[in-house]
This record gives structure tokens, sequence and C-alpha cells, in this order.
């Protein structure tokens, strides 16, 4: 029985390194896992399920459905760079959406799993974004647009983001601790896992006097970083 976690894989046809690691992790996975959690930044951007093939993604849509299909289930929570994969993609690759966050249940451990960003309340900008951006109604506006010009507005924004990631610390873009705990409080679990900040650790605090553990996945940059359950027993790879 082993689960595997993974994140923020940013994957674009301008890596092409991180889509291969991702499609044999994929065969590896249909052997060996009881499961798969995709928690967010699977893409580096996603412009609408319409637009797979003008993005170059046909292969990762595959790789996902052929875990699905060997009997593994997929499970897919939206990341800030990709909150518009919608119901297309989950039917072509038969993986199951999640809302953000969300508790779920395995090998009797309860788990909170959220990408991350809802945690960074300290970024008051991405904050007030991601705000406005997770409204249906900006949803469907930006996807009612043509492709073309949903390619420029989200060329736009990652190039927006790079700037404003160079002026902010590292501290505003980490998550909050209070954040961190009042989520943990508000699920009553005593374990989470995220992505997002691309620090990949195992940090270990108290909440209310009690042991609590908050494990984030780094990102598919250079190598894999996957979290893998089994037996009960939470694994960080790097
Ligand atoms: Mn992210």
């Amino acid at each position: 029985m082993t689960i595997a976690f993974i994140s923020d894989l940013h994957l674009t046809p301008d890596r092409p390194h991180s889509t291969e690691m991702f499609t044999t992790f994929a065969s590896g996975a249909r052997k060996y896992l009881n499961g798969l959690y995709i928690l967010g930044d699977l893409f580096e951007y996603w412009i609408g399920d319409d637009g797979v093939s003008a993005l170059g993604h046909e292969s990762t849509e595959a790789a996902i459905r052929s875990v699905v299909d060997s009997g593994v289930p997929v499970y897919f929570l939206h990341g800030n760079r990709d909150f518009l994969v919608g119901e297309q993609f989950a039917k072509r690759t038969g993986c199951q959406l999640l809302p953000d966050p969300v508790v779920v249940e395995e090998d009797g451990l309860r788990i909170l799993l959220t990408h991350g960003d809802a945690l960074c309340t300290d970024d008051i900008d991405h904050q007030t974004a991601r705000k406005q951006m997770l409204t249906s109604k900006w949803k469907l506006a930006f996807l009612n647009n043509p492709l073309e010009s949903r390619f420029e507005t989200a060329d736009q924004m990652r190039k927006q983001s790079a700037v404003a990631k160079k002026t902010k610390s590292m501290e505003i873009m980490d998550v909050n601790q209070s954040a961190v705990e009042a989520m943990m409080k508000e699920h009553q679990v005593d374990i989470m896992i995220h992505g997002h900040t691309h620090k990949p650790a195992a940090h270990e605090f108290e909440i209310d006097g009690k042991l609590a553990r908050r494990y984030v996945l780094g990102d598919w940059y250079e190598q894999k970083s996957l979290i893998l359950l089994d037996q009960g027993k939470l694994t960080l790879r790097r």
C-alpha cells in the first residue's frame, strides 16, 4: 500500500526534461502505487481545458490517463498556476478534482492537503489577486476570450509574477505559521501536506500541546520531489 503526493512540476514545453520525468514517474506509478495525489502547479500555466494541444500537454494527460487506467486513482487539487484545470481535463485523464483545502484519509491517517498559496498570508498582493481570480466571474470572463488572447494574458501574468518575486522577501513568500495552525485546527488534523513554496521539508511543532507535522513538497525543475505514504509512515524524498 503506497500512496504518493507530488506538486509543483510546473510542466511547460520550455522544460521538456520535467515532462519526461513525469512520464517516467507515471510508468512506475502504474506498477508501484495505490494512489497518486497531485497538489497543484502540475502545469506552469493553464489557459483552459481546450488549450491542451496549444500548450503541448497531451503527453502529460495521456500519462495520467494510463495511471488511472491501470487502476491507480489520481487526485488533482489546483495550484495558483493551474487553477483553470477543469471538468474536461478530469474527464480526459480520469483524475478526480479535489477542493483546496481537503482532508483525506489514507492508511489510517487524516491528512490535510492544500496547494499552499492560501497559507502565504503575508503576501498581500498574491492574496488579493488570488481572491479575484478564484471567482467564477473572473474565470468565465477569461475562458470566454479566444485562445490567443488567453495565451497573451497568461504570458503577461507570468512575467509580472517573475518581477514581483524579485522584490519580495523569502519570508513574505513563505507560509505564515499562524495561518498553518489555524487551518489545521479548523480541520482537526495533525498532519498537513502542501507545495507551492518549493522548500521541501518536514516541520514539527505543537498545536495546543500536541505534536503536529507539516510536510512541504519541492519542485521538479532539476529532480522529482515526492512524499510517499507507506504503512502509515510519511517519507519525503527530495
Ligand atoms: Mn504555486
